[in-house]
């Protein structure tokens, strides 16, 4: 199948039309048009090669919207017309004992990205959600729930499954008091999903500033990080800490925030981060943890409580052709708080043939 979609050439080139092919449709596969497509961290960081292992051209996009347009003929839990999405793993290899538990993000083999992977069967690179269509083998396709305004939907399926995973991992429920640290795309659907199960929030900020903001999305207070003194009388207070920076930083104001027995747990930053002093983990039993983001079970469940709460991220909708100052604007903090691409936006030249 034909298609347009927007790549990256090279580290250093913008992203710009491009048109490639998706493979023929296999009997456990499903197509769809993309509708729409949230703009992750991930997407920028993959396009730059920041992390040395992009291979180009790549077209990003791992939060996927669209409706289905043609299934293969074993796919049983999909029919044209539907309401479908796609997060950041397009395959696994189904047989280990982590797909057999449904974390298939934990695959022994490792998960198949929905972009910067290999297909598991032809080899070739997968590409993202940044184009017009898509074709992805039925298990890894999620059912979107009716009632969820579909323009909104895109940004759960990375930012809000990173953030509701560590928070059913580590067993909140009502009452549970947790903090988050940092407040954009990963660190605001944190606040709403914790507040959602119950959970008394508070965000961990630098300054003041964000104060409205925390309250609005649904956290009881905002901790001031450059308070020593209010740090200080928060010490012991938490059960849990979402930490959603996604640059180097130091948690060694933050660790002494745990109870006993209570975990941060990264989703942010992906790669080294400052000295650690274990005296605080040590004396408290206090545990650093990370979290990648959730099978796809968890998803669907994700999805499902997501419609059940009415809980969806606050999004600036995008022109395709948008896409480089929207990379701009995300180094510099500059969204609330997550970018969704219109793919209605995309035009798909005459010579293509759908
Ligand atoms: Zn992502
Ligand atoms: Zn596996």
């Amino acid at each position: 199948m034909k298609t347009v979609g927007y790549a990256a050439q090279s580290s250093e080139s913008p992203l710009a039309p491009f048109n490639f092919v998706r493979r023929v449709l296999r009997s456990n596969d499903v197509a769809m048009e993309v509708l729409y497509c949230g703009v992750c961290h991930s997407d920028l960081h993959t396009a730059h090669n920041d992390w040395g292992w992009t291979t180009y051209p790549i077209v990003p996009g791992h939060e996927i919207v669209g409706r289905v347009t043609a299934i293969g003929s074993d796919v049983t839990r999909y029919k044209l017309g539907d309401t479908v999405a796609v997060g950041c793993m397009v395959d696994s290899c189904q047989t280990c004992d982590q797909c057999h538990k449904g974390e298939e993000q934990l695959c022994r083999e490792g998960n198949t990205g929905t972009y910067c992977g290999l297909d598991r069967i032809t080899q070739e690179p997968t590409q993202g959600g940044y184009s017009k269509h898509l074709v992805v083998r039925e298990e890894f396709v999620l059912r979107v729930p009716e009632t969820l305004d579909l323009a909104k939907v895109a940004p759960l399926l990375c930012a809000g499954i990173t953030t509701y995973s560590p928070l059913r991992t580590w067993n909140v429920v009502p009452g549970s008091r947790v903090g988050v640290i940092g407040l954009g795309g990963l660190g605001h659907m944190a606040v709403k999903l914790a507040a959602g199960m119950g959970a008394k929030v508070t965000v961990l900020s630098r300054s003041k500033d964000k104060t409205a903001d925390a309250l609005a999305l649904g956290a009881e207070q905002l901790l001031v990080s450059a308070d020593i003194d209010a740090m200080d009388k928060a010490q012991s207070s938490f059960d849990l800490i979402i930490d959603t920076v996604p640059v180097k930083h130091d948690l060694n104001p933050y660790v002494p925030l745990l109870d006993v027995d209570g975990t941060l747990v990264i989703v942010g930053q992906v790669g080294p981060m400052e000295e650690q002093n274990t005296v605080s983990m040590l004396l408290g039993r206090r545990r650093i943890a990370g979290s990648p983001i959730g099978g796809i079970r968890e998803t669907q469940e994700m999805l499902d409580f997501c419609a059940q709460k009415n809980i969806l991220p606050d999004c600036e909708m995008i022109h395709m052709d948008q896409i480089n100052e929207a990379f701009e604007r995300m180094e510099r903090s500059d969204v609330r708080y997550r970018f969704v691409i219109d793919m209605a936006s995309l035009p798909v030249p005459d010579t293509l043939v759908v």
